[in-house]
């Protein structure tokens, strides 16, 4: 079964699914994207993402092209047409095609939406989770606004395929002050040998994870102490547990960092907790 994108208004087998090549998107990175995990073929936190999704495209002035209903209705054909029970469904908008100038298109440019699904292994997710992951630290050298949810993701990419010639799974960004901001595709956390629960505030230094909102409700319903704060690498080697958290994998337990074991280098029993636990406090629509 060839898979399905729906491109501009359009259903399309992937082949054919293409976007012009002045769209400002692949000319600029002019765009902003969602993911949201899917379970039984339903959409993991919609609400939440759909908000942060219209935040994005205010901060950098993209006209929303459809109602959220509409587009509701378009993510929900796309993951049907694909036959998706477990995986994500991806969106992606940018402020669409004109002739290359940086200045913004003129008002009547329409923008433009692609939507993408695919299936997820659950066995490998659990798998890996059941591991836990190495990370490795690199330089944030990110722009100013990462609370944008831009396709313009370069440092990301790098930053993933070094933790990964390094034999990592993750890297987690590290600022000038020593202050582990997230990782590169999640949102970072420790739990102090004091127990409480550690990870960076939702300032302009971070994405405002869907993942991480719903896991504060989680951790305080376990009666956890918790903190939005900075931490420093040096902290987060000492911690008890360490975990990040995305859409993708919901917890995953970090198990080293740089090559140093956090806790015992076994999965920490509170991430896993957590994990377990985290589908209780989503929304599934
Ligand atoms: N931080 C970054 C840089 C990300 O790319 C992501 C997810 O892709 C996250 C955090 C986690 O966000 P969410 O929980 O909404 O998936």
């Amino acid at each position: 079964m060839s898979r399905i994108a729906y491109v501009n208004g359009r259903y399309l087998p992937m082949r054919d699914a293409k976007v012009h090549i002045e769209d400002r998107g692949y000319q600029f990175g002019d765009g902003v994207y969602e993911v949201c995990e899917v379970r039984e073929g339903r959409i993991v936190d919609e609400r939440r993402h759909m908000a942060r999704l219209v935040r994005s495209l205010g901060e950098l002035r993209i006209r929303t092209p459809m109602s959220l209903a509409a587009l509701g209705i378009v993510l929900r054909e796309v993951l049907a047409r694909n036959r998706i029970g477990y995986g994500i469904v991806y969106l992606q908008i940018t402020r669409g095609v004109a002739r290359r100038d940086h200045a913004f298109p003129p008002p009547q440019v329409a923008p433009s939406i692609v939507v993408t699904a695919r299936g997820l292994n659950q066995a490998r997710n659990a798998a890996l989770a059941g591991n836990g992951i190495a990370v490795i630290s690199v330089p944030d050298n990110r722009w100013g606004r990462v609370d944008i949810k831009t396709i313009g993701l370069l440092p990301n990419v790098l930053a993933r395929q070094t933790a990964i010639d390094r034999g990592a799974r993750d890297a987690w960004f590290v600022d000038r002050d020593g202050t582990v901001t997230e990782g590169a595709s999640s949102n970072a956390w420790i739990i102090t040998q004091a127990g409480t629960v550690v990870t960076h505030p939702a300032d302009h230094a971070i994405l405002r994870g869907i993942t991480r909102a719903v896991l504060f409700d989680a951790i305080k319903a376990r009666g956890l102490a918790v903190e939005e704060r900075a931490f420093t690498l040096e902290e987060a080697y000492a911690a008890r547990e360490a975990f990040v958290t995305a859409a993708t994998q919901i917890v995953l337990p970090v198990v080293s960092i740089d090559g140093r074991r956090i806790g015992d280098g076994k999965p920490g029993p509170i991430a896993t907790a957590l994990r377990a636990e985290f589908h209780r406090y989503a929304e599934v629509g």
